[in-house]
């Protein structure tokens, strides 16, 4: 049998699933992580999801997703702040040790001017992220979502901004689907790992052609990122963390969860022996 002990599904990536199939499910295949999405979590609230998922022998890997920092006015980057506290303790209650930071971006400005807002944001959460001992992790999203997504589009601009705010509770998660593109991605990779913010490892596969921009990745091996050569890198860098299978697709949701299931466990095989 192949060795799953890295393995670790969010759990959008079965979003017909309820927190409490998927648990199930995800024991009995063999899945050691979950990465539990704000929406799965509110069936049991957020410290009976973590129980539930400890008493069935996986980790809470992280909790998905805070940010969305950049606005144009004050009081709406306020809030912001506010609902970033909020998740930052259900983080806590879950048992997570990371929170995803999905860091947003506001069309009616300049890219540099959210990036600072970001900034920002992140730095005004320190203390509270050190009091539950939750981490910030900055994920850097494809520039096609640069629109209302993200500002932060490269693994470079995700470790300027965890070296500028030097703090333990800040880091970055690379996420092949955002990523495989950039020319740099190697030295990044060294980088962010060298810095001590490489904390997650998000894996799935584009498609050829893609017919959704945000709901048509690929199970891994079916597209065209090259994850053996991502992977090393990786692992090569020192990173001993989880590899997060992350796929958001309205294809798969259509079919039979279990099979699907199947068909991760499968692919991330192949891919974790390659
Ligand atoms: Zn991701």
């Amino acid at each position: 049998m192949s060795d799953k002990s890295k393995l670790c599904i969010h759990t959008i990536t079965t979003k017909p699933w309820k927190l409490t199939e998927a648990v199930d499910r995800y024991a009995q295949a063999g899945v050691k992580g979950i990465s539990v999405w704000q929406d799965s979590a509110q069936e049991l609230g957020a410290t009976k999801s973590g129980n539930l998922i400890r008493e069935n022998g996986m980790e809470v890997v992280s909790y998905v997703r805070g940010g969305f920092f950049p606005h144009a006015t004050k009081g709406k980057r306020e809030k912001a702040i506010a609902d970033n506290k909020k998740m930052i303790d259900e983080a806590a209650e879950l048992g997570a040790p990371m929170l995803v930071l999905v860091c947003g971006a506001e069309p009616e400005q300049a890219l540099e001017e959210s990036r600072k807002q970001i900034q920002g944001g992140i730095e005004s959460l320190i203390d509270h992220a050190a009091q539950r001992k939750v981490e910030l992790t900055i994920e850097p999203l494809h520039p096609m979502y640069a629109d209302t997504r993200s500002a932060i589009n490269t693994l470079q601009q995700a470790n300027e901004i965890a070296e500028a705010v030097t703090s333990e509770w800040v880091g970055v998660a690379v996420d092949v689907y955002h990523l495989w593109w950039d020319p740099d991605l190697k030295n990044q990779i060294y980088r962010c790992q060298k810095n001590g913010n490489l904390s997650a490892f998000h894996i799935c596969d584009w498609n050829v052609p893609t017919n959704d921009m945000l709901l048509d990745r690929g199970l891994m091996g079916e597209g065209c990122i090259p994850l053996d050569q991502i992977k090393k890198w990786v692992m090569d860098s020192g990173f001993k963390g989880y590899h997060e299978v992350e796929i958001f697709s309205e294809k798969f949701w259509k079919t039979d969860q279990k099979d699907f299931l199947d068909k991760i466990v499968k692919s991330y095989s192949a891919y974790w022996e390659s």
